[in-house]
């Protein structure tokens, strides 16, 4: 697994202004989204973990709690992957939230959001079906994997 690098001056800006709209802005906090928006994909607790452990580290049930907020704040997002492993990202409120599709590398295995990509099945439910959330995963080759 590769390591994660070093957070840019502009990925935690971004995450400072995003939890400061939220609530109060923990180091913690800024940190764990910066990562989130760094990445441009999906991350598992390993992946965030090992990449926190560049600047000092973040213990288990702080990254737990801080990722909580996030979700709850609609900041970030969970996905339940095939391999049941859950990952993390962040979530451009402004862009829609959680109704967008997935796509899984079947190479490297990264889980990435296709923001641009809503899938419409709710609205083709027959009578008396109502649809709460949906989710679409494509499967293929990332453009890393692909190339
Ligand atoms: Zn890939
Ligand atoms: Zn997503």
């Amino acid at each position: 697994m590769s390591t994660a690098p070093a957070l840019t001056a502009d990925a935690i800006e971004r995450a400072r202004q995003w939890v400061a709209e939220r609530g109060r802005t923990t180091p913690a906090r800024v940190r764990v989204l910066a990562h989130l928006l760094q990445a441009g994909r999906a991350l598992t607790h390993a992946e965030l973990e090992a990449g926190l452990a560049r600047a000092g580290g973040l213990d288990r049930v702080t990254l737990y709690r801080v990722l909580d907020w996030l979700v709850q704040q609609g900041l970030a997002h969970r996905i339940a992957g095939e391999d049941r492993v859950w990952r993390f990202s962040a979530v451009d409120s402004g862009a829609g939230g959680h109704d967008h599709a997935h796509f899984r590398c079947d190479d490297c295995g990264r889980v990435y959001c296709l923001d641009s990509l809503r899938p419409v099945v709710a609205l083709t439910l027959p009578a008396g079906f109502r649809c709460r959330e949906a989710e679409l995963t494509l499967h293929g080759l990332c453009p890393q994997c692909g190339a």
